[in-house]
Parts: structure tokens; sequence; C-alpha cells
């Protein structure tokens, strides 16, 4: 890594540094053209933004916002956009370089770009969230649209807020314009299976790993998620479905468990009807921490980046995991486990979600739409190659899924880069 490369305002954020770690050992690997390679440590473009709001009480509040595009030299920059509390640019730019590299990876003509709020949106109303998202994609507009930079939905965002940042966008530009944004809901141009399509993915390459593992999807196998929103839930239900047995689920308050299995549709219902999971009936509560160090087969981690470190990586037990989140393993973590545990890493295990996003563009700009298994089907084959071209290329490079799967990522790049040469 270049001296100069501490000077970056974006080396500040843990998983930014474990980024460019990867980008540095895969380009090594694999020979990558050493200016490739730095310039991929380096976003494109990152715009900040102050966002006033009034909120419901009169008060005027300004948020910070970020869309961070790190490199579109293979498409318009996509990525979802992130409402949290701790939220910053650096955090944004290390999520649109893994952006980047999983487009990539997964041959979608897309580059990699990232956005997000530092709010906590529990403690807004709908309508101070509605202003905020309103106002922060008008911020941004000058550099989204579905020929630039198409968003989606991420941590704390959902079908609502992508339907109020298609609105604002058309809204100024007058006329409709779907394809500005993904993980919008069917009745203004989602696409089938996009709500569902990160966590298959995730439990499409667990299963893949598995047959390499010879671990059979039974009663007998058993599984942790670690978060159960958009993606970890239905990669619970999912996992759930295959046989498998999940004794223990959690959200940001906790866990639950059950030495026999959770059985995972109820575990829906009731937070459909309670909010939380806490509570649900025949458990037993279970910390995060604790849930990341069970002894299970298999551990699908669909929250947060870092939550798996050099702290606890030696007590993980399961022999499998597959990323459903950003950057759930640091790097000192990764090498603790690896020799130990077959880790299907980020850009490819939770590739489904731009995958299907990809699906979604395509079908709006088309203005014509799939059936639903038309989508699940192509999702499962884009994601089952990858799993598999990343796997031959482990074997032949004798290294980890991880480094496999950036080096390829990596490697698509470097060939369109050098094609399109350096401007000017
Ligand atoms: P959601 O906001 O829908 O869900 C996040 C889940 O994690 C919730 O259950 C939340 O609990 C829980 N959580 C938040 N913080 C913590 C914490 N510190 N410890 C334990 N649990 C926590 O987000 P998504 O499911 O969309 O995203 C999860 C991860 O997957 C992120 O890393 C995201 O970048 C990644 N991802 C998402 C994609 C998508 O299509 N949505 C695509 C690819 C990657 P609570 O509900 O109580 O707040």
């Amino acid at each position: 890594m270049s001296d100069l490369m501490h000077d970056s305002v974006f080396f500040s954020n843990e998983l930014f540094k474990n980024v460019v770690k990867q980008i540095d050992e895969s380009c090594l690997l694999a020979g990558i053209d050493p200016n490739v390679g730095d310039r991929l440590k380096r976003p494109k473009r990152a715009l900040v933004v102050s966002i006033p709001v009034r909120m419901d009480d009169g008060s005027i509040h300004v948020f910070e916002g970020y869309r961070v595009q790190h490199n579109m030299t293979l498409g318009p920059g996509k990525g979802g956009i992130r409402y949290h509390q701790d939220v910053s640019l650096s955090e944004v730019a290390a999520l649109a370089t893994l952006m980047t590299m999983k487009c990539s990876l997964v041959g979608l003509p897309l580059g990699g770009a990232k956005g997000g709020v530092r709010v906590n949106p529990n403690l807004l109303s709908r309508a101070e969230k509605q202003a905020m998202t309103r106002r922060y994609t008008v911020e941004i507009a000058n550099i989204i649209g579905p020929d630039r930079d198409i968003p989606a939905s991420d941590v704390g965002t959902d079908g609502q807020t992508m339907s109020w940042l298609m609105d604002t966008f058309s809204q100024v530009r007058g006329y409709a314009i779907p394809g500005v944004v993904t993980g919008k809901p069917i009745e203004i141009g989602g696409s089938l299976g996009r709500e569902e399509s990160t966590g298959r993915g995730v439990v499409y390459c667990a299963e893949e790993a598995a047959k390499i593992l010879k671990l059979p999807m039974n009663k007998q196998t058993t599984v942790a998620v670690h978060g159960f929103g958009k993606v970890g839930s239905i990669a619970a239900r999912e996992i759930h479905a295959l046989g498998t047995s999940v004794l223990a689920v959690s959200d940001v308050s906790g866990g639950i468990y059950s030495r026999a299995g959770l059985d995972i549709p109820e575990v829906l219902k009731w937070v459909q009807q309670h909010g939380v999971l806490k509570g649900f009936p025949n458990s037993e509560p279970i910390t995060n921490e604790d849930l990341l160090e069970l002894n299970v087969d298999i551990l699908l981690p669909c929250a947060m980046e870092n939550v798996i470190h050099k702290g606890n990586a030696e007590r993980v037990k399961a022999r499998l995991i597959s990323e459903g989140a950003n950057g759930p393993i640091t790097h000192d973590a990764h090498a603790i486990l690896s020799g130990r545990c077959f880790i299907v890493p980020d850009i490819l295990a939770n590739a489904g979600g731009v995958i299907v996003s990809y699906f979604e563009w395509v079908q709006d700009i088309q203005s014509f739409f799939w059936q639903e298994k038309e989508v699940n089907e192509k999702l499962k084959s884009v994601i089952v190659q990858a799993f598999n071209e990343v796997a031959g290329t482990s074997k032949r490079l004798n290294c980890d899924m991880r480094t496999a799967a950036m080096a390829r990522a990596i490697l698509r790049l470097e060939k369109a880069m050098l094609l399109r040469g350096l401007f000017p």
C-alpha cells in the first residue's frame, strides 16, 4: 500500500482499511497492473450533502448525507442507501468499493456506488423520514439517474424510502423515471423476487459451499442467523425451508434461541405482529455476541460490518459462514478463521440483491416485466455460476474464497480499465 494512501480521508474507517488490504492481496496474487490496483483503492467521486429537515415539533435539524461513486468503468454506479447513526463518508466509500467488486464479479454492466445519511431512522416520524429522503434526493440528484448511478435500499431504508426517492427525482424531471432506483414496490416498477433476492443468494451460496464440505442440508445441520432484517429474515426462512435446524436468530436488541430449532415461519409471523423477536414463545434469549459464538455448523451474519473481529474470532465455531452483510468479518478475524471455516465472501454471498436489482433496472428501462419464476431462475443460475468460478479460482491459486472472488472481480475491471485507457 502506498504511503500516500494514509493521507486519504477514507482511511479512517476500519472497513475501508480491510477492503484496501483485500485489494492489495488479490492484486498481488493475480498479478494485476499496480496502476489499476492503486486506482481501485480510491473512489472516483464522493459527495457530502447537508439535509435540513423541518421536524414535527417545528424545529429544523440538519442531517449529513453522502453519495460515493467508486468506479464506473463497467457501467452506471449501483449501490444502496443506508440510514444509520454510525454512517460516515469513509464507511460509505468502503461499501461503494465492495459494490464495484460485487458487480464486476457477477458479470453485471454496472459500477459501484453507495449512499447514506447519518441518522437513526427509528427516531424519525414517517413525515420526518419522508422530508429527509426527498431533500437528500434533491441534493444528490445531479449525480444519480438511470444512466449514471442507481441507488437501492440498504440498512434502515426500504421500498417506501425508494418510492419517495423515485417520486422526488421524477417530480424534478417532470415524468416518471422508475429506473433511477431499485428495490421499489411492484406497483411503481419494482421487480418480483427483489425483496427476497439477497437472502436467497446467501442460502444458494451456503448450499454450494455445503456440497464442498459434504455437509448435508438436513435436521442435524444447525444454523445461526445474525440480523433479522431484509436479508437475515429471508436467509433464515430459506435455509429453514431446506430442512436445517435454525437454532438462533437476532435483531439489534438481542436474539432468541431454541435447542430444538426455531419454527422460522412462526418467528416471521411473530415479528410482523410484535415488531421485535423478543418474547417469541418456547425460546430463550441470547445476546448477539453469544449467537456469533454458538456451536452451529452454519453461521449467516446478516446485520452489520466488523461483528467478527480478532477479539471473538477464536470462539466462532461454525464450519461454514455465508456473509449476508457487507464486511461482517474483519481482515484479522478472516486470517484466524480461514483455516478451519469455509467463508463465502460478501461480494459473492450477498450479490443476489444487486443481481435482481440489475434485473429490475433492465425491466424498468424496457417497460417489460418478468414472472417471478424467471427472476428466481436467472438469479440462481448467475450466483451459482459465480460461486463455482470463484471456487475454481480458489483451488487454482491455492487461496481462500475471499481472495479468489476479489481477484476475479479485479481481473475483469483491469481488462476494461486498460481497454478504456486513462483520460485525458
Ligand atoms: P435491515 O435494516 O433490513 O436489517 C438489519 C438487521 O440487523 C436488523 O434485524 C437489525 O435489527 C439488525 N442489526 C442492526 N444493527 C445490529 C447490531 N449492531 N447487532 C445485531 N443486529 C443488528 O438491513 P438489510 O437486511 O438490508 O442489510 C443487512 C446487511 O446486508 C447490511 O450489511 C447490508 O449492507 C447488507 N446487504 C443488504 C442488501 C439488501 O438487498 N438489503 C444487499 C446486499 C447486502 P433491528 O431490526 O432491530 O434494527
